[in-house]
């Protein structure tokens, strides 16, 4: 009997494909900086960073080290630490609460929206006053571009301005991106974003960019980026990190930016077949009116009783693997329990982190691999 015959598994995302369609032009991008030998500012750092600002839109684009070290890198630019309140959606990436903590400063966690998974501005106006009530100054806040939709970026930036806040966009996962028409990097005065491979615009390694229209922040953030360094390369002004991105990730992600509309392009309709396939089964992610999507992370909402661990091991055995993003939100993990969270609690990230999981998702998922996650799903769920 044939039933057992192995299936290739489908991958969750496929780094391999996107190599092999780049193919000779990362292989020569790569030889060119061996031949240069400036590893490290070479003409590629430059070079990228005009690319990723006629891009995005933003004036100025500091590439640096990691998205953490975009965070950091902004909030240090910007004063923040001991004794300041800094805004954090709970259901994210640890690190965007995890730079506000190493500056010193405290975030305060805020709860998201039910729909489109990215912070809600009321939580937010909780927050800020549950933050005044601790004697914390607010100074900031973080809405995060989650899973590659846009956060609402005009019901954030209201609330920032009338408690006279500075908006530092995580877009780490919602680059390439927009909100109303205009790209993310353009958003609060700030914008952080990462290349780490899985991400919607990765590198072959750790790498990052900061975007602003502030000229002066831009010259901030790059003497932060070498050591706080002054006109005096000897005399460091201010304290800083060894935060460049290097010239070879550069190089990488200068080829990887030309083929990155059409693969947005590409996951979008991925997206689009899952909601077809899956719409009548599972909660599948709704992208808000005046926002499009990157697609970081394809997340579904289980129904009501679904054994999410059960759900994930039947889909593995047939070749389907899935993550879960993020099974804590960030105030339920050791690290960060004891910071405060908005008044009234954070009951959707918490809901969230108990009921959602995430298919493949890629540029490269071809309609008879999607089908076998569709009929996966639905056969999971005895539907
Ligand atoms: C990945 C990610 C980061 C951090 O990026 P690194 O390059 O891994 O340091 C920050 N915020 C969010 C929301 C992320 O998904």
């Amino acid at each position: 009997m044939n039933q057992h015959i192995p299936v290739e598994p489908v991958p969750f995302i496929d780094i391999g494909a996107q190599r092999r369609r780049l193919g000779k032009s990362i292989d020569e991008a790569v030889a060119r900086v061996l031949a240069h030998c400036q590893f490290i500012n070479g003409p590629e750092v430059t070079q990228l960073e005009a690319l990723l600002a006629e891009f995005s839109g933003a004036k100025h684009v500091v590439s640096c080290a990691s998205g953490t070290d975009a965070l950091l890198m902004a909030l240090m630019a910007n004063g923040i630490g001991r004794g300041d309140a800094v805004f954090c959606p709970s259901f994210t990436f640890c690190a965007t609460g995890e730079s506000v903590a190493l500056t010193g400063a405290t975030p305060v966690f805020v709860d998201v929206d039910e729909t489109t998974f990215n912070m809600d501005a009321a939580s937010l106006e909780r927050g800020i006053a549950t933050a005044k009530k601790r004697g914390l100054t607010p100074k900031a806040v973080i809405p995060v571009d989650l899973f590659g939709q846009s956060a609402d970026h005009d019901a954030i930036g209201a609330v920032a301005a009338a408690e006279g806040l500075f908006v530092l966009d995580d877009a780490a996962q919602g680059f390439g991106a927009s909100y109303k028409g205009r790209r993310l990097g353009t958003f609060g005065r700030v914008t952080a974003t990462s290349f780490f491979p899985a991400k919607p615009l990765g590198c072959f390694g750790d790498g990052g960019a900061i975007f602003t229209d502030d000229a002066e922040l831009a010259a901030t953030l790059r003497s932060i980026r070498v050591h706080g360094q002054g006109s005096d390369k000897y005399d460091n002004v201010r304290l800083g990190i060894t935060g460049r991105l290097d010239t070879m990730q550069a190089a990488i992600l200068i080829e990887k930016l030309k083929i990155f509309e059409d693969e947005i392009a590409a996951r979008n309709k991925v997206a689009e077949r899952y909601a077809r396939g899956l719409g009548n089964v599972v909660t599948v992610p709704q992208v808000a009116a005046g926002c499009t999507s990157v697609w970081a992370q394809y997340t579904i909402r289980l129904p009501k009783g679904t054994d999410r661990d059960g759900f994930a091991a039947a889909l593995k055995v047939q070749g389907i693997p899935t993550a879960i993003y993020y099974p804590k939100s960030m105030h339920q993990q050791t690290a960060y329990r004891d910071f405060p969270v908005a008044d009234g609690g954070l009951p959707v990230s918490e809901r969230l982190s108990s009921d959602v999981i995430s298919l493949p998702m890629h540029a490269y998922l071809d309609e008879p691999a999607q089908e076998r996650v569709i009929r996966a799903v639905r056969g999971a769920l005895g539907a």
